[in-house]
Formats: structure tokens, sequence, C-alpha cells
């Protein structure tokens, strides 16, 4: 049977700039479609493309507060440069400009859109380039993201009577997703990240676990720098993927930033294409209804390769290991060497590795007593 697949894009996710010193760079979002278009999987059977519409005020509130959306709307209909640091707007990290509220609503609305696809149109997995802003707050934005378009599809789905996973792949934590369902049983909340003790943003030990209902819903596996391929599977096959299986939700989300690459510039993790794809293909064999966003990565041709390779992936489709020649021509003129999709298999450094092993088995062996009687059971 051909599966139904939905990816959600709007030339409009490129229309907005962080300013030139930033490391966000809205222009990924392009090169990604563009790396699917060469290599003809924009017209796969059972896929379909679908552009968005900014998300409404209404869903927004569901998770902002009242205050900040309307300091975020002020402040981007303005071109004077203003900043509200109680609102963490206008500082480096979260710059404000001109039509900033209607750019983070169309993220926010892809998302929302992919749920709906999912739920409503019989899309076994969408996909949306443009979410994954996980560390917007109800009232703050952070980390570069504004609105939190997670959250907020998440909330429609909790609205419908659905039980969800929320995993995240991305480097940094998901803390505003966290926060945002720390207390519920109704979203399992699954972290794999580096880990915060001197890294953004702070957050996401193993023993961060939920409170009240929702103690044991909330999962985190930190990594220490220098976490490798076969390590990163580890963390994956131990944890997230027994924990989904037995949680066995009505929709999975999951945020796949790239940032998690050895060549990231932001990070120190030393995951490749290999452990990536690894996840992303046992993520699809579970056959749940699958809503996929975005997120970090500050290194383009890694965030382009990477959610192309997830894309073949939900479509079923091998890619070629060589980047097809019109991309590499693109990437050429833009200033990056690359000429292949897929990493070979990393091993980080002996002593690095060892470290980084013993971190992750002790993690893994708190989140077994403390997380796996709850969700699995007095057998897991
Ligand atoms: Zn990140």
């Amino acid at each position: 049977m051909t599966v139904r697949t939905a990816l959600i894009y709007s030339p409009d996710f490129n229309r907005f700039s962080y300013g030139r010193e930033h490391p966000f760079k809205v222009q990924r979002f392009r090169l990604a479609y563009e790396l699917m278009d060469a290599y003809g999987l924009l017209k796969q059977p059972g896929a379909r493309i679908f552009d968005c519409k900014p998300a409404e005020e209404e869903d927004l509130l569901s998770f902002h507060s009242h205050g900040y959306l309307a300091k975020l709307k002020e402040f981007s209909s303005s071109d004077e440069p203003r900043a509200d640091f109680r609102y963490g707007l206008g500082d480096i990290e979260n710059p404000v400009f001109r039509g900033l509220y209607d750019w983070a609503r169309l993220g926010a609305g892809g998302t929302v859109e992919a749920a709906r696809l999912v739920t409503e149109e019989g899309y076994d997995i969408a996909f949306n380039l443009a979410g994954g802003w996980h560390h917007a707050h109800r009232s703050r934005a952070s980390g570069f993201s504004y609105l939190n378009d997670s959250v907020i599809a998440i909330n429609k789905l909790l609205a419908k009577g659905k039980r969800v996973v929320y995993l995240d792949l991305d480097a940094h934590h998901g803390d505003g997703v966290q926060d945002a369902f720390y207390d519920t049983d109704r979203v399992l909340t699954i972290s794999i990240h580096e880990s915060g003790i001197h890294f953004f943003p702070g957050t996401g030990s193993e023993k961060e676990t939920g409170s009240g209902k929702g103690k044991g819903y909330s999962v985190n596996v930190p990594l220490r720098e220098h976490t490798d391929d076969a390590l990163f599977m580890k963390a994956f096959d131990e944890v997230a993927f027994p924990l989904i299986a037995a949680y066995d939700p009505d929709v999975l989300v999951t945020q796949l930033g790239a940032d998690t690459f050895r060549t990231d510039p932001l990070t120190r993790l030393e995951i490749t294409t290999h452990s990536y794809s690894y996840v992303v293909r046992k993520l699809k064999a579970l056959r749940i209804p699958w809503v996929a966003v975005g997120g970090g990565g500050y290194e383009n041709i890694n965030v382009a390769r990477a959610w192309t390779l997830a894309w073949a992936i939900m479509n079923g489709v091998d890619l070629s290991p060589r980047l097809p020649a019109r991309f590499v021509r693109t990437i050429q003129e833009l200033g990056y060497p690359n000429r292949m999709l897929l990493d070979a298999m990393h091993w980080a450094e002996d002593d690095d590795r060892n470290r980084a092993l013993d971190a992750v088995e002790k993690s893994i062996e708190v989140i077994r007593k403390k997380i796996f009687p709850i969700i699995i059971g007095p057998y897991g």
C-alpha cells in the first residue's frame, strides 16, 4: 500500500532575515526544498506538497499569553528596532523586524496544517519544514523561537481527544514543549540532546520526569559532547523506541533538528546522516500517524541533506549517495564544497567516546528505573 505523505512548504518561509550575523539562516528551507526537487522527491506517488496559512490567533492563545502576543505584534509592525527583554524580544538571539509576527505565524500554521492532514485527511505522514520552534515559552521568545508550533498543534490534537508522543531529536533540549506538557499524561515528551550542564538552554536532565499526573511522562536523554552515531542510536533504541511503542500514541510528533551533526557550528555532538536516517527509518516502521517538523541546524547543507533524507525515507525512496549535479552547482556558487548526501558512520576519539558512553549508560539506567515502570510496566 502506498503511504500518503504531505510536505508543507511555502516560498514565504524564506522571506525573512534574522540579520546578517545571526546563525539562523532562512535560506535553509529553500535549499532543502531544492535538494528534494533535484532528487525528484516532489513528484512521488502518494506525496503532495501543500502551502500553508499563518496560524490563527485563537490557536496561538491555546499556549501563548495575550500580553506576549500583543508585544510581538506591536514590534513586528514597526521599522524601529524595538526590545522588551521581559518577553525575550529584541536581543541578539531573538531579534524583531517588520513582518516577524506573520512570518512566525506561518511556520506555526504549517505545523497546525500538518496535524490536520494527518488526523482529518487520511495522510500517514506530514512534514512541515518551517516548524520545530521548541524553545518558545508561553510569554517569552527564546533560542530563535517565537511561537511554539509543536505545542500549538499538539493542543489541537488534545482537543480532539488524541494522545501524543512528542520526540525531539534536536541538539538542544526541547524545553518549551516539555514545560507545556509537564503535568499531563496525555503527551509523552522525549528529548535526546546535548547535555544542558554547560549548554543552552541549561535544562533536560534525566531527572526531569514530569510532575503530578505527568510524573514519568517527560523523558530526557542528555548526551555528552562527542556523542557519535553508535551512541545516538543506542539512546534512541534503548529509550525512545520502546517508550513510544509502549505508550502507543494516536499521533507521533517529531522535531527533526539537524544541529546534532558533527559539522554544526553551534553544537558538539558528532552525529552524521548515518544515525539520523537510522532513527527516521525506525520511526517510520512504527506506522503511527506522524507529524514531523524541522528544527535547528546551522550549517545549511546539513539541514538540506537531513530533511531530504527524512522525506525520502517517509516516501520509501532510496537516494543515490551522490548529490545531484544540479544541486552541487547551486551550492558551489554559495561556497559549499559538498558532493555527497550520505556521510560514513562516524566514531569519536576513544577517550571522548568512553566518557560519552559512560554518560549515556548512566542516563539510561536512571530512565529505566524511574520511567519504564510507569510507561512500560513492571517487566519493562
Ligand atoms: Zn537546536
